[in-house]
């Protein structure tokens, strides 16, 4: 497989003020395009970012037939830029795409174009801790075709964009038991573009209350928490770190979820990835042993929560300056990532 890559003439790189990186909302120079068309991936080209044309038939459009990701590159002192543990983003898109009837991205493709992309824009990592270049690789149906069925032809892309750094402040966490986001079966598992789509309103909803991200439950008792947001969700109850486990597809298998799972255990903390019920967060609340709670995710890595609001109550983990286990995750993955400490599990890929 060869890139062909058509360059810029200007970078649009030093327009960019590193004190002031708006997430989301500038891309860098190029991205990178690569065309399966009935089973045979075509040759990736980098190509100046831009605008695509398609055809109002387009299958995704109708039927959701759509797929992405979230990577982070950083760049440490020495001005080396490396991805955080691509490989395993590369799998898990494979598996969102078996889930949704696409084929798998080979690894020159997904990996390879990456490299190459990063490598090509590198300029546009930025440098101080905390910020990063976010990469977006994304997979959706391209058949003219507006009949229900599955696809044959299917465009892979990636875009970046840089990152600055992401203060989250404590969130307000609203307990969901009205709306569902995963259930088994389903593609809970999966980041599929529907998933996505489907918790807007739910959202819209408590963001109205002045609640920050929902708490989601099970779809059929509504007892277990899944996940919050889009992010996985860990408690600290009493000595014990929990997370819930993967077994039943409802939950998305984070790449920060493992690594703070393997951070965790490496420093002899008890990690238990299980069921996790409503009530038992409740009653080690009323036990005074919920300790502190925690989201984690590419975006805001280690997102805390302040408070839940569940059935009419709130509850709260412990005062802030207690949160030690997440201040201490936080200022680990940033030392990795930064290069302060070695990469001990050798999940920082270098690409330049
Ligand atoms: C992306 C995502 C996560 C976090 O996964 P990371 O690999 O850690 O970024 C968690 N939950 C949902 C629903 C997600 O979409």
């Amino acid at each position: 497989m060869s890139i062909t890559t058509d360059k810029v003439l200007d970078s649009r790189a030093n327009q960019v003020d590193p004190a002031n990186i708006q997430f989301g909302k500038t891309y860098s120079d190029h991205m990178l395009v690569a065309d399966c068309i009935d089973g045979i991936w075509q040759d990736p080209k980098i190509v100046p970012y831009g605008n695509i044309s398609m055809s109002p038939a387009t299958t995704f459009i109708h039927y959701g037939q759509s797929i992405f990701e979230g990577i982070k590159a950083y760049k440490n002192k020495e001005e080396e830029v490396s991805i955080f543990r691509p490989y395993d983003n590369w799998t898990r898109f494979n598996r969102s795409a078996e889930r949704m009837a696409m084929p798998h991205v080979p690894e020159d493709i997904f990996i390879g174009g990456m490299k190459e992309l990063v490598s090509l824009d590198r300029d546009w990592v930025p440098t101080s801790e905390g910020c990063s270049l976010y990469i977006r690789p994304f997979m959706f149906a391209t058949d003219e075709f507006i009949g229900v069925k599955p696809a044959e032809n299917f465009r892979f892309m990636i875009i970046t964009s840089p990152a600055g750094a992401y203060y989250s402040k404590p969130t307000r966490i609203y307990v969901q038991k009205k709306y569902v986001r995963a259930f088994p079966g389903g593609i809970g598992f999966t980041k599929a573009a529907g998933n996505y789509g489907a918790t807007m309103l739910p959202t819209l909803e408590i963001k109205n209350l002045n609640y920050d991200q929902i708490l989601w439950t099970d779809a059929i008792e509504h007892k277990f928490v899944q996940e919050i947001g889009t992010m996985n969700v860990f408690f600290v109850l009493g000595n014990k770190v929990i997370t819930p486990d993967l077994s039943e597809g409802t939950i998305l298998a984070g790449v920060t979820r493992d690594s703070i799972i393997k951070l965790l255990k490496e420093r002899g903390i008890i990690v238990e990835e299980r069921p996790l019920s409503m009530q038992e967060i409740v009653d080690s609340y009323k036990k005074g042993e919920f300790r502190e709670a925690f989201g984690a995710g590419t975006a805001a890595v280690i997102a805390p929560i302040a408070e839940l609001f569940y059935e009419g109550e709130t509850i709260y983990p412990a005062s802030q300056e207690k949160w030690e286990i997440s201040n201490w995750l936080k200022k680990e993955l940033i030392d990795i990532r930064y290069g302060a400490v070695a990469d001990r599990h050798h999940w920082m890929y270098k690409v330049c």
